[in-house]
């Protein structure tokens, strides 16, 4: 069996390199989680669907702000071959595979693909067509995805466009996800608030005044207005140098053992964890959700097996007894196809992203189920 589908133990934290604008909000919500990513550390469950489409729209929307795309048949041109490059990556991944080909997997995809048309004809390219976006990089604020960082290179990014709309010098960004808190207020989302005015800081250092405007441009072309002040801004960026100045110092002074190291790192409730790739390895996790029951934790079960029949159709029934607690937990409709482990005599593995089925305890399988061997050491190194 390929060894990438048996968790054995923790993984080296290496100290982070920058923060990136973008990233600040989910640095806070979990060091953990982006001190792994920003460490490339491989993710151990499958990507979203939704986010692989938003990421390749987004790239559309910056194509077409950067004048690769003028026209109609630009567009499909280059949505093609990024579906195309995207759909060979998935294919070839060991566990994105199940999301192939994306045009199926993501859901509206024909739908959001329109909007992003509609956004770069009716909002962008009148803009560049009037823009002074070209002028030479040295000279001018003013272009498509800038690189700007502050003097001390603790925080940097790229920011999708800075253009002069209306007179005005404007930080322009895209996004094409959620833009609304979900509470249903509709105030936009804090993060996104968050990361223009860390670029809006940026850019005072880079060029010595402050932008007169913070937009977002939505999917449906919409142009949303960020309030700032410049003393918000500077505490923002005082925030992240003071968490990058501690994460890094914790890291590179190895005062903790690496399980303290998770453990300290790690800010474990059932938002956070819902969307974490790293949540497999994490201890505190797996300890969390048990010493605070929540219906909300993502449906993951841990423990040995105790039961796994092939049904008529070919696919596993197993019942899993939890480690800690003794429950039992039954989950149906696993294709061996997918799940490796249970082609193996592994006893203890780890059945994560369930669908909750009609009882209590009960589970079954959808596209991003992913199931792991687990190995002693692990048992002892992060469950213990
Ligand atoms: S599982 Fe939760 S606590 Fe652990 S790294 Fe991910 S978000 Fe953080």
């Amino acid at each position: 069996m390929d060894e990438r589908w048996r968790l054995s133990g923790l993984i080296q934290l290496r100290p982070l390199i920058r923060i990136s604008p973008s990233h600040f909000t989910f640095l806070k919500k979990c060091n953990l989680r982006s001190i792994l990513a920003s460490n490339q550390q491989d993710a151990f469950l499958p990507l979203n669907p939704q986010a692989i489409l938003g990421t390749i729209l987004h790239q559309l929307l910056d194509d077409a702000n950067n004048g690769q795309i003028k026209t109609l048949e630009d567009f499909n041109n280059h949505l093609d071959l990024k579906i195309q490059r995207q759909d060979e990556s998935l294919y070839s991944h060991w566990i994105n595979k199940r999301h192939f080909p994306l045009s199926e997997k993501a859901y509206h995809f024909d739908i959001k693909v329109k909007k992003c048309w509609r956004t770069i004809s009716q909002v962008i390219l009148p803009n560049n067509e009037k823009s002074i976006m070209n002028e030479p990089y040295n000279t001018s604020p003013f272009g498509s995805e800038k690189w700007l960082e502050s003097s001390d290179k603790i925080v940097g990014g790229y920011i999708d466009a800075i253009m002069h709309l209306d007179d005005k010098v404007a930080i322009v960004d895209f996004k094409t996800g959620k833009l609304l808190k979900e509470d249903g207020s509709g105030q936009i989302n804090e993060e996104y608030k968050t990361q223009l005015k860390l670029y809006a800081r940026l850019f005072f250092d880079e060029y010595g005044y402050w932008p007169d405007q913070l937009l977002i441009i939505d999917l449906d072309g919409k142009k949303h207005d960020i309030s700032f002040t410049a003393s918000e801004c500077n505490a923002l960026m005082e925030e992240a140098r003071t968490l990058f100045n501690y994460i890094n110092s914790k890291i590179q002074n190895k005062e903790n053992d690496l399980k303290d190291m998770y453990l300290i790192f790690s800010s474990p409730d059932p938002d956070n964890c819902s969307y974490c790739q790293y949540r497999p390895i994490c201890p505190n996790y797996w300890i969390s959700r048990q010493q605070v029951p929540d219906p909300r934790w993502p449906n993951d079960v841990i423990g040995s097996i105790v039961e796994k029949v092939t049904l008529g159709n070919g696919l596993f029934h197993v019942r899993i007894k939890d480690r800690n607690t003794n429950v039992v937990s039954s989950i149906r409709g696993l294709n061996p196809d997918w799940h490796v482990v249970l082609r193996e005599d592994d006893n203890d593995i780890a059945a994560m992203s369930l669908d909750g089925d009609l009882n209590m305890h009960s589970y079954k399988e959808n596209r991003s189920t992913t199931i792991f061997a687990i190995d002693p050491n692990f048992v002892q190194e992060i469950l213990s």
